[in-house]
């Protein structure tokens, strides 16, 4: 084995597997490291994949116990939990097992251990059975991703006292959970446990739900939600949990200091997640990060240290799978001496709840801060046909587009399947569309893309189906 590469990675999540497999494809050689066992990072191990698993599974099961009877069904369902985790875990091992295929095909050699950067150039690898390796590399990049936000004066156990990583893997359907922080990941499981019988609390800090997404579709999300059996206390904040056998007692304080004991037999930390460096040696190397933990990069990924860059959730902008994803194609494309660029205004965020929620561009709320000349266009999936034979007509397409031009500059959408709807609107912002392009663009009947359409029509006024 050659300890000399075009290119080393340290992580391989989406942004470090993603890179190694371009390096390969451009024909640099390529090593990727990764200190967790298996490959695939956070998003196929303990995130993305799990999670998405967990929320198919919980929502089958939901609609077959609560409505199904309305659509001519009948038949009891019971809940099999460990079966349930049992496809979780097959899909997350046929994925990781799938990007060591993919090394193997790009010719990027993956190397299971610890990763130091013990100088520019030069990484030292502890393999897990114990021997250290050097290795030289013109290029080095950081992926290593990021890690659970903690709060303060908590502490995780994964057994009652859970991160998102203990909540893809209870062993049994916890009576009462109390979600602290209503960003996806706590939405989305707090979900899955609701749908299988939890009573479930989500405690927010803000006087809001999904901090980011358009501020309309998150009030009418949380409406659904609460409608579904999920309960909010918003402004709020957890001041301490305490335990006392199976019981754990939460104190949770309001914006005005009134204090509320919740009892719950599991609470779920989902506060955020914070850039992960830890034992990479970047201080010893002068390697710059910013207030919050993240490795500080120019346009092109590189850090203030020649030959080291950095992509993903350890440095800025949004910690999702499909932006590390896109970071690593440019990052490699630039080192291949190609013009890689992220267009980070058409970066899609999804919650996959039900429904599911999708933005894309700006938000309402961003347009009206930057004092921008905004059209809307807005249509609900209570007048698309497919979504009333699919018995899914909850929420609305928004379409946000500039007054004068008619560039769209965001599309916001709740309802079924929304995730896969916005893939529309990210081509449509990375073409710089109109929105008159996509009213004017054939849309198949019946589908639920023809109410992103409609919503395009709406902007002009012109909306037919309502
Ligand atoms: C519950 C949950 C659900 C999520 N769902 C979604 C979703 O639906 N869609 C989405 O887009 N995003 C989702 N995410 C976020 C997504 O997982 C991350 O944005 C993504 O994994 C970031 O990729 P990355 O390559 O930057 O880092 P990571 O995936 O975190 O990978 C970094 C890897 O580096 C390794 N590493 C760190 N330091 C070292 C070292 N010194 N030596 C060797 N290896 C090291 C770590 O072990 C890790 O495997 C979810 C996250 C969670 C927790």
């Amino acid at each position: 084995m050659a300890d000399t590469f075009d290119v080393v990675v340290i992580g391989g999540g989406p942004g470090g597997y993603n890179a190694a497999i371009r390096a390969g494809q451009l024909g640099l050689t390529v090593a990727c490291i990764d200190s967790r066992g298996t490959f695939g990072g956070t998003c196929l191990n303990i995130g993305c994949i799990p999670s998405k698993a967990l929320l198919y599974t919980s929502e089958l099961y939901e609609l077959a116990t609560k409505d199904f009877a309305k659509l001519g069904i009948k038949g009891t369902a019971a809940v099999d939990l460990p079966a349930m985790m049992a496809h979780k875990t097959k899909v997350v091992g046929e994925l990781t097992r799938g990007v060591e295929y993919l090394f193997k095909k790009y010719k990027a050699e993956g190397i299971v251990g610890a990763a130091r950067i013990a100088a520019p150039g030069q990484v030292e690898v502890r393999t897990r059975d114990g021997n250290t390796r050097m290795l030289t590399a013109k290029h080095v990049v950081i992926a290593t991703g990021s890690d659970v936000a903690p709060l303060p004066g908590v502490t995780i156990d994964e057994k009652k006292i859970v991160s998102s990583t203990g909540a893809l893997a209870l062993d049994s359907v916890p009576k009462r959970m109390v979600v602290v922080g209503a960003g996806y990941i706590g939405l989305e499981l707090g979900s899955v446990w609701r749908r299988l019988g939890s009573d479930v609390t989500v405690v927010e800090f803000l006087d809001r739900i999904t901090p980011g997404l358009d501020g309309e579709i998150a009030r009418q999300f949380q409406r659904i939600l609460t409608r579904q059996g999920m309960k909010f206390m918003l402004s709020s904040k957890v001041a301490g949990i305490e335990g006392d056998g199976a019981l754990l007692r939460v104190a949770v304080e309001n914006a005005g200091g009134e204090r509320q004991m919740l009892e719950a037999d599991v609470v779920l930390i989902a506060i955020g997640r914070t850039p992960f460096t830890g034992g990479l040696g970047l201080d010893a190397i002068g390697v710059k990060r910013d207030a919050r933990g993240r490795v500080t990069t120019d346009a092109g990924f590189r850090t203030n240290v020649d030959g080291v860059r950095a992509i993903g959730d350890c440095r800025e902008g949004p910690m999702l799978a499909h932006k590390a994803e896109d970071e690593a194609i440019a990052c490699i494309e630039r080192i291949a001496g190609r013009a890689g660029h992220v267009n980070y205004e058409a970066i899609p965020a999804v919650v996959y709840t039900a429904p599911q929620v999708a933005g894309v561009g700006k938000t309402e709320d961003e347009l009206k801060a930057a004092g921008v000349a905004y059209k809307i266009g807005k249509f609900p999936f209570t007048a698309n046909a497919r979504a009333k034979t699919l018995a899914a007509t909850d929420g609305f397409v928004k379409m946000l587009a500039d007054a004068k031009t008619d560039r769209v500059l965001g599309v916001h959408i709740l309802g079924h399947e929304a995730g896969d709807l916005v893939a529309e609107a990210a081509l449509a912002i990375e073409f710089g569309a109109a929105s008159e392009d996509i009213a004017r663009t054939s849309h198949a009947h019946p589908t639920l893309s023809e109410a992103v359409r409609q919503a395009a029509m709406g902007v002009e006024g012109w909306t037919m189906q309502i």
